[in-house]
């Protein structure tokens, strides 16, 4: 294929569908053809859209529990020089799939690794959601374990890029739940089944997505788009976390976030309106 190396194959990592099979692009199709193996998470799934444009190609499988053996025979392949192109279930390999473990193993052994970038569910739904999309936060599945969930949404809690997570019909509801308890009642888009026939994009909050979903059972493919925290609030909280404490604390606060002994006694100075000579006093009492 062109631009191989020499000896080695290369793995492309190749971009399919979301939905719409109308979203394939022109060098996906050119490589899943050309390519040596197609290494499938969902073969079926796979060889429906290889079918649907004419493709007769070598399937493999690769997924979640198969991913330790069948990474050491794709790179025992590219090794040899055969190109592999990789597809997950639907959108782009590596993006919460196991297409990840691939390409670092690939990196590893010093593989060629390109893309044939195109859809992808996290895009699709951070552009429609009508929120900030110059800067967002890609959380992907939340974890399911209670207390790691918990961490991450504590870490994530202040955070005031729009944040995207992905989550599966059954667990949508739950999940809602955690989010407003954790994050508060933010403004939400609810983007489901994108590109298929019945696209919608719910444009709500958490508390009204909680009670609709509470009362009609979530039905197919859902990313949950959120606005992010509000920096205002968090400048808010920020005063409230040093009014109720000592002169020599709140130097203390600024001198364990990074500043150097003058620059935090400024900051303190100009939190309470007082002098740097004043802050100083207070210090050496
Ligand atoms: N690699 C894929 C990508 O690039 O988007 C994501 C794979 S992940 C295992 C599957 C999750 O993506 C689903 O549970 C859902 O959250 C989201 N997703 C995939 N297709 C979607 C669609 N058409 N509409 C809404 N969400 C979708």
């Amino acid at each position: 294929m062109a631009g191989k190396a020499e000896t080695t194959g290369t793995l492309y990592l190749v971009s399919t569908p979301i939905g719409n099979l109308e979203d394939i692009t022109l060098r996906a199709l050119r490589v899943l053809k050309e390519a040596d193996i197609i290494a499938a998470e969902d073969t079926r799934q796979t060889l429906k859209l290889l079918n649907h444009f004419g493709i007769k190609n070598t399937l493999v499988s690769y997924y979640e529990h198969n991913r330790a053996e069948k990474g050491d025979y794709l790179v025992g392949r590219l090794l040899e020089g055969k190109d592999v192109a990789l597809v997950s279930d639907a959108g782009t390999p590596g993006i919460s799939d196991p297409g990840e473990d691939l390409v670092r193993l690939a990196v590893s052994r010093g593989i060629p690794v390109t893309v044939i970038p195109g859809p992808s569910a996290v895009i699709a739904g951070v552009v429609l959601s009508g929120f900030p999309a110059g800067r967002f936060a890609f959380e992907g599945f939340l974890p399911v374990n209670r207390r790691a969930r918990r961490e991450r949404l504590s870490a994530i809690s202040r955070d005031t890029r729009t944040l995207v997570f992905y989550e599966a019909p059954h667990k949508l509801l739950q999940t809602l739940k955690d989010l407003r308890d954790a994050l508060g009642n933010r403004r939400a888009a609810i983007a489901r089944e994108l590109t298929k026939k019945f696209e919608e994009v719910w444009r709500t909050t958490l508390d009204e997505a909680v009670a609709r979903y509470e009362n009609e059972p979530p039905k197919g493919e859902f990313v949950i788009i959120l606005e992010g925290a509000d920096e205002r609030g968090l400048r808010e909280d920020e005063i409230k976390c040093w009014e109720g404490i000592s002169i020599q604390d709140h130097v203390r606060m600024y001198l364990d976030s990074g500043l150097d002994r003058k620059e935090a006694m400024k900051k303190v100075a100009d939190d309470r309106g007082i002098s740097k000579r004043d802050v100083y006093k207070s210090l050496i009492e």
